[in-house]
């Protein structure tokens, strides 16, 4: 068994991005109705707020300042501060892994703008927080929300430390970005698979290769899902789809980087379904198997 930390904070559920982050507080209180938080092994930990000078390891203190004035900057520091304290305890080995909770996305976040439900990069901040108080070097992020993860490529474009491997279709506005001579070796965009079976078969052909040839010291799953049947991406995917697909990713933490791995959620699906998805990736974690069959 694993030592697994859910990293959430109630303001992430109460000040939730609300028409993107549909079922947040339902997630976790899933795990709590399953009885999860009695195992041992799984313990919560209330995530703390993001300080200002964590913030500007990426964005500028324009953009900060800007979004300090709008009602998403306190969900915004809880969302953060629920990553940075995750990578750190992953990082000492004080956890095997984490799953973090937030209330805002983070993958449209730039340096100085952001767009869609997203404010500043809640997971992509882990990495320069990493390697200054860590000494870690080297990172994969698997993300895969039905959207493309415009803002983390724009910061770590350069970055030949961070795998980025984004599942989003391709081919559309982004097409410049998406042009395998820019890509370089270290950024790939991938399609979506249009049912269960071909979003695994996708995420089980590119994950495991590509993270495993790339030896990462952590790996994050930014766990979109919105790609869920009742959400307002792919529409392709039933609950059911994502334990499998944590299996795969998880599975390839354990082989690439000694299962040092952060999932990410804004649980932007509807309380239904974060309320199966949720436990069931805390389950795998920490490999209690107390809900594999139901
Ligand atoms: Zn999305
Ligand atoms: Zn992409």
């Amino acid at each position: 068994m694993k030592k697994t930390g859910v990293f959430y904070h109630d303001v992430c559920g109460k000040e939730a991005y609300s028409s993107l982050a549909m079922g947040v507080a339902d997630g976790f209180e899933a795990i709590e109705k399953e009885g999860l938080f009695k195992e041992p092994n799984i313990k919560w930990f209330e995530s703390r707020k993001a300080q200002e000078k964590e913030i500007a390891r990426i964005h500028t203190q324009k953009w900060i300042d800007e979004v300090k004035r709008t009602q998403w900057w306190n969900v915004s520091l809880y969302s953060i501060g629920g990553v940075l304290e995750a990578t750190e305890k992953v990082f000492k080995g004080e956890l095997d892994n984490a799953f973090v909770i937030a209330g805002v996305g983070g993958h449209h976040a730039h340096r100085d703008s952001a767009w869609g439900g997203c404010y500043f990069s809640v997971t992509g901040l882990a990495i320069p927080h990493a390697r200054e108080i860590l000494g870690a070097k080297r990172f994969a992020i698997v993300d895969t929300d039905t959207h493309h993860a415009d803002g983390v490529r724009d910061i770590f474009q350069q970055d030949d430390d961070v795998l980025h491997i984004c599942f989003c279709g391709g081919g559309s506005w982004w097409d410049d970005d998406y042009d395998s001579k820019q890509l370089g070796r270290t950024k790939f965009c991938f399609p979506h698979g249009a049912s269960d079976e071909k979003e695994i078969e996708n995420v089980r052909r590119e994950v495991p290769k590509l993270v495993n040839e790339f030896k990462p010291e952590m790996l994050f799953w930014i766990c979109g899902m919105d790609t869920h049947e009742d959400s307002y991406g792919t529409q392709a995917l039933t609950s059911k789809a994502y334990p499998e697909l944590a299996k795969i990713i998880i599975g390839t933490a354990e082989d690439a980087c000694q299962g040092k791995i952060i999932v990410k959620t804004c649980c932007n699906a509807p309380p239904h379904a974060t309320s199966y998805i949720v436990p069931r990736i805390v389950d795998i974690l920490a490999e209690t198997k107390k809900l594999s069959n139901k």
